[in-house]
């Protein structure tokens, strides 16, 4: 594998929920639990709150990078969108268009969240899926929703084993989304990210107070790693989180689910006619046809090459290297079996529109 792709990995988890709004953890615990698994970073996204950042929860704890967002819905509480980057709640019951646009205009990003999400068990728990697809200037797109896939495969109280093995259900995200992503990506550049929408929930079991889901399982499953192209400052906690954002708008890097496998230490890049090598997502400049896509992931797997929404090769083993000779959107996913690892952001190989 040519080591020429120079980078700095961090690996974090997206989409949690605290005491501030919804969730069952407060600031001290949560921090702790992403300290104790490793992680290099965590986006905190409370419902129509920013209240972590003025309770001085945003910076650097130790090597971990804490950032505040927050989750925005209309007024039927649908269209929930992931808010970073911005320093005030924008007017609450607005429309799609409108807070994505208001957010933007503050210079913020924003993701779209659990977009098709379908869980219809329990009536205190109804899907919230994004259903203005008419919207345009979003950044990006929640893939993988770790709560979702849970509470969608959870169809009965009675299923223990779901119930207290959640993440074991975390089977891979669905091609209708995939298919959609890769559509918006024919026309702009679309970053996907993993969400975990951690809430840390709590359930009666007879007279016992049950934490059905600890924060430390939650911060082992759907993570989102991004290639930056230094160490985070650890002096400058402003400039660390504009890196990260500005990773995550870009979509430079994949998402993993930890309940296969450590993702960290994977390797995807491009290689282009002149020996440079380019991250997923966009980059400064355009590769240089012919290229060669590599991949090394830390256990054996099957990588499956993705070219405008279609599977067009496939290595077994830990280490890929996929010829590129034609423009065109490509992606990478990496699969166990029959199980989701990786995806990766895609590489858009030419200029927009293809
Ligand atoms: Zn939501
Ligand atoms: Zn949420």
């Amino acid at each position: 594998m040519n080591s020429s792709f120079d980078h700095t990995e961090l690996c974090g988890a997206i989409h949690l929920h605290t005491t501030f709004s919804d969730g069952g953890v407060t600031y001290p615990v949560l921090i702790e639990a992403a300290r104790q698994v490793g992680l290099d970073y965590i986006v905190v996204t409370d419902h129509a709150s920013l209240a972590g950042r003025e309770a001085g929860y945003e910076g650097f704890f130790g090597d971990l990078l804490v950032c505040v967002g927050y989750e925005h819905n209309d007024a039927a509480n649908l269209n929930h969108y992931l808010a970073l980057g911005c320093d005030t709640v924008v007017t609450f019951h607005d429309t799609p268009q409108g807070y994505v646009d208001r957010i933007k205009a503050q210079g913020g990003i924003g993701f779209i969240a659990h977009p098709i999400e379908v869980r219809h068990y329990f009536a205190k728990y109804p899907p919230y899926p994004w259903k203005d697809w008419n919207v345009s200037g979003f950044d990006g797109v929640e893939l993988w929703n770790q709560m979702s896939d849970w509470l969608e495969n959870l169809k009965s109280p009675l299923h223990f084993v779901k119930l207290f093995y959640p993440r074991r259900f975390l089977l891979e995200v669905k091609r209708e989304l995939l298919e959609h992503w890769d559509a918006l990506n024919r026309t702009r550049f679309v970053s996907g990210i993993g969400g975990v929408d951690a809430h840390t929930m709590k359930m009666k079991l007879g007279p016992f107070g049950l934490t059905i889901f600890p924060i430390k399982v939650e911060l082992k499953g759907i993570r989102t790693h991004v290639y930056v192209d230094r160490q985070l400052p650890p002096a400058d906690a402003p400039g660390a989180k504009a890196m990260l954002l500005s990773a995550l708008k870009n979509g430079n890097g994949f998402v993993s689910n930890f309940r296969r496998g450590d993702a960290k230490g994977t390797l995807i890049f491009l290689l282009d006619k002149q020996g440079r090598a380019f991250s997923p997502g966009l980059c400064a400049t355009v590769p240089e046809l012919p290229a060669r896509l590599c991949v090394s992931v830390p256990d054996k797997s099957e990588v499956r090459l993705i070219r405008n929404g279609q599977r067009c090769a496939v290595c077994i083993g830990r280490q890929a290297e996929f010829p590129i000779t034609s423009e065109g959107i490509y992606r990478i996913e990496v699969f166990k079996g029959k199980y989701a690892w990786i995806y990766s952001n895609p590489f858009p190989v030419g200029r927009y529109p293809l």
